[in-house]
């Protein structure tokens, strides 16, 4: 089957790999239909991981069934599914607590939580391709309505960025009425501004940038906060009568930079210990690693922040932070747009073949103006 394949940094083709099959009883395969490039590729792509060459990426997947394994018996051949980036058992103990993201069966001994396409998480071969197997399907994939074609573009942020923005605003503790700061316009950040308009959120913040992404948060009605006019810090307490964001949500991850490019990992972390009130909470879902080499400073390259840990205790201020669990949320959000109460596919700027991939990492990563989200169509 032809797939994306990583060959080392900025490096990336579409190449003939072995074909995904049916492993196992439990499995699933799916022809995919849709699959996106997300924030979390790109930090594979750069090199700054240790995600092996050769690999296949891809973690943002819908498609069709094509083929079950003998043990499955609730999903079916013909169905429109959506899969969610966390490889995950379902009877594990993490499972069992609702923790898909920390499956204790989907990674290496030791290692909790797997996901496809993805450096450190179990090794699993991609979606950006034209197959792609679910083991444990039945417990894995989430069934699509009758408009899942129709309405592709939204179901397939399912599988990751909005139930992913959705964990950042629940582990931050926003509450319908309550004001909150988004670091991040990325597509995640966006998900984030999203999911706490629908919760109820009295004003969302959105702190990026890029002027093509902020316009996007203000589409949906938030506070665009560009932190290349002015401190964004400063900006957040005009806005809130100098008390600060009742909540925060960081969804920008270990490669935090200013505008000028200068790489600083705490730099989001403090803004936000900064731009939240005292006793206010703060959900944490752009990735931090505990290695990593090719950071500019030595405490980084250990993994290590010079985070403002003085301030947050100082401000009682409490943080959530990992991988989201997807499953905790995929079915209410996909109810959401199949009752057309929101619709996440706004952020979508390209629709692409898989042939196209290779230039769609280059524009994306290169965060050029009007490369908010690229959803890739193998089939
Ligand atoms: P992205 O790289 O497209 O977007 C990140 C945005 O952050 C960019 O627009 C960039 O301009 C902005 N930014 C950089 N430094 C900033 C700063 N100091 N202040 C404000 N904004 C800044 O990525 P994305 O797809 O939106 O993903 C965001 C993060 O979320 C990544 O780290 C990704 O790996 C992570 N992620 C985590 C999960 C999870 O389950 N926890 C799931 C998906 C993605
Ligand atoms: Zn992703």
């Amino acid at each position: 089957m032809k797939a994306l394949v990583y060959n080392g940094p900025h490096d990336v083709a579409v190449a003939d790999v072995a074909d995904a099959r049916i492993e196992q009883p439990n499995d699933v395969l799916v022809k995919v239909t849709a699959t996106n490039i997300c924030g979390s590729d790109l930090h594979m792509y750069e090199g700054r991981t240790d995600f092996e060459e050769g690999r296949v990426l891809g973690h943002e997947n819908v498609g069709e069934v094509i083929e079950v394994g003998a043990g499955i018996d609730k999903v079916a051949v013909g169905d429109m599914v959506s899969v969610p980036f966390n490889v995950s058992c379902g009877h594990c103990r993490n499972c069992e607590h609702g923790l898909t993201s920390y499956c204790l069966a989907a990674n290496v001994e030791g290692m909790a939580g797997g996901a496809y396409g993805f450096a450190d998480m179990g090794g699993w071969i991609g979606g950006q391709a034209e197959y792609l197997r679910v083991p444990w399907g039945d417990f894995q994939c989430l069934r699509l309505p009758e408009d899942a074609r129709e309405k592709q573009n939204d179901y397939v942020m399912l599988s990751d960025i909005f139930p992913t923005g959705w964990h950042a605003v629940e582990m931050s503790g926003l509450k319908a009425g309550e004001s909150i700061v988004i670091y991040g316009a990325g597509p995640v950040g966006l998900m984030a501004a999203l999911s706490a308009s629908v919760k109820g959120a009295l004003k969302v913040m959105v702190v990026d940038r890029h002027p093509d992404r902020l316009r996007l948060a203000e589409q949906i009605g938030a506070i665009a906060i560009d932190d290349s006019k002015g401190d964004p810090v400063e900006q957040v307490m005009e806005h809130t009568k100098g008390v600060g964001a009742d909540r925060g949500a960081e969804c920008v991850g270990y490669q935090a930079h200013d505008p000028q490019g200068n790489e600083d990992n705490a730099a989001t972390l403090n803004k936000l210990v900064s731009s939240v009130r005292f006793t206010g909470g703060i959900g944490t879902v752009g990735v931090f690693i505990p290695e990593d080499p090719g950071a500019p400073d030595e405490l980084a390259q250990q993994g290590k922040a010079r985070f403002d840990f003085g301030n947050f205790w100082f401000k009682g201020q409490q943080m959530g932070n990992g991988q989201a669990p997807v499953k905790r949320y995929n079915r209410h959000l996909r109810d959401l747009i199949a009752a057309e109460k929101v619709t996440p596919s706004w952020i979508v700027s390209h629709n692409l073949p898989l042939a196209e991939a290779p230039k769609a990492y280059e524009h994306f990563d290169a965060r050029e103006d009007g490369w908010t989200k690229v959803v890739l169509n193998p089939a």
